[in-house]
């Protein structure tokens, strides 16, 4: 894919370089806990509401001590949202990234998911950030926008600098000033998306559980 700048807006691309899937330990994580996102449908396609697949999840692999745009991560794969179970096959892992481009470098089997600058940007805000969580799901998004957490405004736009810039603001601040369920925030602008962020993928997955439990109690 090539760069492309429209309306002022640069768009998301990236370059690839085809290798196998990988075997870092972290995949088995994401696999495991991106099944308990699908079964709740907060994972998924849903081509009457988004015309797309939607979700995707991410971990950091090599050293927590890396520059920003360097910290590395395995995340899923573009139009792996069908997929019931997924495989390493499905993962990718994302070597290098530039907002400022709007672009990411990556190794691996598969394409990796447009909203991997987002990702890059909550590993950017927080070197203790090893795994991201980003799920589509209506009950926990209108919960999280009603009672006041943390949320990207709803002029920013899927896929651009702003969003990423602004996912990077919002975990920087909550690290200081934790909403009351701590670690999720909500995209006002990007209908239904919710992101949560911990320690590790099983971290990062039970965060965005406690705000779609919370959104379920009466
Ligand atoms: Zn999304």
């Amino acid at each position: 894919m090539t760069q492309e700048p429209k309306d002022g807006v640069t768009k998301y691309s990236f370059e690839r370089r085809e290798l196998a899937g990988s075997r870092d330990p972290a995949v088995d994580d994401l696999i495991r806990f991106r099944s308990e996102l699908f079964v709740r449908e907060a994972i998924g396609c849903d081509r009457r509401r988004y015309d797309a697949c939607y979700g995707n999840v991410s971990a950091r692999v090599g050293p927590w001590a890396a520059p920003t745009g360097r910290r590395a991560f395995l995340v899923s794969g573009t139009q792996t949202g069908e997929k019931r179970e997924t495989s390493a096959d499905d993962y990718v892992t994302v070597v290098r990234y530039d907002h400022d481009q709007n672009r990411v470098w990556a190794e691996g089997p598969v394409d990796p998911s447009s909203e991997s600058l987002t990702h890059a940007s909550i590993y950017d805000a927080d070197l203790a950030v090893r795994a991201v969580v980003h799920g589509h799901e209506r009950q926990t998004w209108l919960w999280l926008l009603a009672h006041g957490a943390p949320q990207v405004p709803k002029a920013v736009a899927y896929g651009t600098p702003e969003m990423a810039a602004a996912a990077r603001t919002l975990v920087a601040e909550s690290r200081q000033k934790p909403w009351r369920l701590p670690n999720v925030l909500a995209m006002a602008g990007h209908e239904d998306g919710v992101v949560a962020w911990g320690d590790s993928v099983a971290d990062a997955t039970r965060r965005f559980l406690a705000v779609y439990d919370a959104a379920r109690i009466r």
